[in-house]
């Protein structure tokens, strides 16, 4: 992530360079069509008509080093040639570093500027349709080097961070060691060495889960009690009564009929 600075135009310039308060909806992108750095341009924004400053105002330069922001999110600048138009009035402005000249740092602050835009997108919540670019408002052939270079290109450059930050890792729901033994007895895991491969790939234990397969398969079965023992249990009330004692039985996997005749025939 690109470094971000403050360097805020100076309130009493606000009637010239940023008069209204702004409810962003987009981001517009422009090149500087100089080589200067961030802080260069920002610092020149700043400056007062008395100081040879020009109207023009943005929210952020971005170089190979770092974005520096001029205005802040919520004012307006004077960048998108649209008068009181959405890019003005609505638009967070991003001037491109050293676009005259290209090369290296310009290919560099491109990067920076596209970290910049995913920023602010998590920020707002947007999605990458609101990436716009002066040219969308004006008859102006700007971001002019990123244009000959591609915009979908740089719009790729933003869409491949949005992903990668995006991106969660997968949440595997890990089976119990009993799923997955009753897995292996369905054959899903095949067999011996390809077995353990392919279980300890996914994470599992193989001694584990080979273990409870070898008890599944050879251990000794639950007891089940017979008729009689239960009858006796029934009468001595350890079933319950009624529908509770038949639920009770047939959830156990009993047969109540079965249970409820001998006790009949018991007491
Ligand atoms: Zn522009």
């Amino acid at each position: 992530m690109v470094q971000i600075r403050q360097n805020l135009l100076s309130k009493s310039l606000y009637s010239w360079k940023s008069p209204y308060e702004m409810k962003p909806t987009r981001i517009v992108i422009h090149n500087t069509a100089n080589d200067a750095s961030a802080d260069a341009e920002i610092k020149y924004m700043k400056k007062s008509e008395k100081q040879g400053g020009r109207q023009t105002s943005f929210h952020y330069a971005v170089d190979d080093k770092e974005a520096v922001q001029g205005l802040p999110e919520n004012r307006n600048g004077w960048h998108a040639g649209d008068g009181n138009g959405k890019g003005n009035r609505e638009g967070i402005a991003i001037e491109i570093c050293y676009s005259k000249s290209g090369g290296e740092r310009f290919m560099k602050a491109e990067q920076n500027a596209a970290d910049l835009v995913v920023d602010i997108l998590k920020r707002y919540g947007w999605s990458i349709s609101k990436v716009t670019k002066h040219k969308d408002y004006a008859d102006k052939y700007c971001p002019h080097r990123t244009l000959d270079l591609g915009w979908q290109r740089f719009l790729n450059m933003v869409q491949s961070r949005l992903d990668k930050e995006t991106a969660k890792p997968v949440e595997t729901v890990k089976k119990t060691v009993d799923e997955l033994a009753d897995e292996v007895l369905k054959g899903l895991w095949g067999n011996g060495a390809d077995r353990r491969k392919r279980l300890e790939a996914a994470g599992y234990s193989y001694t584990e889960v080979q273990a409870r397969v070898n008890q599944k398969l050879y251990g000794p079965k639950p007891k089940k009690k017979s008729v009689d023992e239960l009858a006796r249990e029934v009468i001595r009330g350890e079933w319950g009564n009624g529908e509770e004692r038949k639920k009770r039985l047939r959830a156990a996997g009993y047969s109540y009929t079965a249970v409820q005749k001998r006790v009949n025939e018991l007491i």
